[in-house]
């Protein structure tokens, strides 16, 4: 049986405050990585101790024997506390017994029909819920459910107190992902694909783990399930163990690959958004971003899976789709609120502290010199950062990928990508698909 650490006793004092105070539906705000199923675990626990029953909702079925398996060891009372899926939980309403007490993993996605009918099942139970990021993807925030927001320490906190691993930030751009279009608040999939899918593209992806990584385990995140399974295949040909693993992937194959990762059998998981809370690879260091979101939750788990804390570890973080554009850095310090926000506001002014150095791609908050390799950016450039950055990177140099020839270009914008990376003038890319025919494909 384990200890609460001190600040997550502060967190569950808070919470019972939050009742005493008269809040039914507090919602608990912990950085990924700050042992959020250990304080609902306690909190099961002396629920359960007194008698009472308590429901716990999870969104993914892998979790379910996980968050069982978690509460056993902490010690709750299992004949009290059902651990279900949102979706089995629905289907048993009228069969179950009313909790006094339901604790929301994953608390973002609590405005979403199926959690609201168990809610409004059970008006008299009291809600707790549970997330790193209480937000919904379009922004707004979590009030319709909840009425206080219970915030824990900061991303940046558990790193200077050794909770979480520091991390290094590199965001070398591979494709041209502007004017990419969104449907119900995210990216489409099969344009960020149209995009991606590309030969010269995979290669630039294994040869910057390469550069940037090598060695490492690392959490590989892609926009679609063929996507993930051809980017663990262009790994393994590379000679660098990779495999790839989805929702259908059976629990038995999927138990023997993750032990394989776990064992250094398999240095690259390929997967779209399997991998999220609860995966407990400690020295997994390593975090590829292949799946450009517009989601803050995704973007805040996927980085910072790769940061779980061991002694002398320092992640990276791969950054290959502007994710950091979006959302800035992932352990910036941020301002939670139960109300919608004026959309998009806070997010842009904070992408507007980090910058990304030309030469190496690292990607930091404002400094006038690259911490990473030393480039001194100019003074001007501390206006206008967005135009500044884009004309930098015309001029790029001294970081070249060797692996990759213009001959392995296909298309215009294939072209004008390897112009951009190696600091050749675009003038250069359009000669260049001229002499080859290609610029009737510019379209
Ligand atoms: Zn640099």
């Amino acid at each position: 049986m384990s200890k609460l650490r001190p600040y997550q006793e502060d967190i569950l004092n808070n919470v019972r405050q939050a009742y005493r105070d008269g809040y039914q539906r507090p919602c608990v705000v912990l950085p990924c990585g700050g042992g959020k199923s250990c304080i609902t675990a306690e909190i099961a626990k002396q629920a359960t101790q007194k008698g009472n029953r308590v429901l716990f909702l999870v969104h993914r079925r892998e979790l379910v024997d996980q968050i069982r398996q978690t509460f056993f060891d902490w010690g709750v009372d299992l004949s009290l506390c059902r651990v279900e899926m949102v979706q089995t939980a629905c289907r048993r309403l009228t069969k179950m017994p009313e909790p006094r007490l339901i604790i929301t993993d994953e608390n973002h996605h609590c405005l979403a029909a199926g959690y609201r009918k168990i809610y409004d099942a059970y008006p008299h139970a009291q809600c707790l819920g549970v997330t790193a990021t209480p937000v919904r993807l379009n922004g707004g925030g979590l009030g319709d459910v909840n009425d206080k927001l219970v915030v824990g320490v900061t991303a940046k906190w558990l790193i200077a107190n050794h909770f979480l691993a520091p991390y290094d930030y590199f965001a070398p751009p591979v494709a041209d992902l502007s004017g990419l279009h969104t449907k119900r608040g995210e990216f489409i999939t099969a344009e960020v694909m149209s995009s991606l899918d590309k030969s010269t593209i995979y290669g630039d992806v294994v040869g910057y783990y390469k550069k940037l990584a090598a060695g490492r385990k690392a959490i590989c995140y892609c926009a679609s399930i063929r996507h993930s399974e051809e980017m663990a295949a262009r790994f393994t040909a590379a000679g660098i163990p990779a495999e790839h693993i989805d929702g259908a992937t059976d629990k038995y194959t999927r138990k023997h690959i993750i032990k394989q990762f776990r064992d250094g059998q398999i240095k690259i998981l390929c997967n779209v958004d399997l991998i999220s809370e609860g995966f407990d690879v400690p020295d997994c260091s390593c975090a590829i971003l292949l799946r450009p979101t517009q989601s803050l939750t995704l973007y805040i788990q996927q980085s910072m899976r790769c940061m779980r804390y061991q002694s002398d570890k320092r992640a990276v973080i791969i950054d290959h789709v502007g994710n950091y554009t979006r959302f800035g850095m992932p352990d910036d310090d941020r301002e939670w609120s139960l109300e919608p926000k004026k959309k998009k506001k806070s997010m842009v002014s904070r992408a507007e502290q980090v910058r990304q150095c030309p030469k190496c791609f690292f990607t930091f908050p404002m400094e006038q010199v690259c911490p990473h390799c030393g480039y001194e950016f100019p003074k001007k450039d501390r206006g206008d950062l967005e135009e500044d950055v884009g004309a930098e990177l015309t001029k790029i140099e001294g970081f070249t990928l060797d692996y990759r020839t213009p001959d392995d270009c296909t298309t215009y914008l294939e072209l004008l990508n390897y112009a951009k990376t190696h600091g050749y003038k675009s003038g250069w890319a359009y000669y260049q698909a001229r002499n080859r025919g290609l610029l009737n494909d510019r379209a």
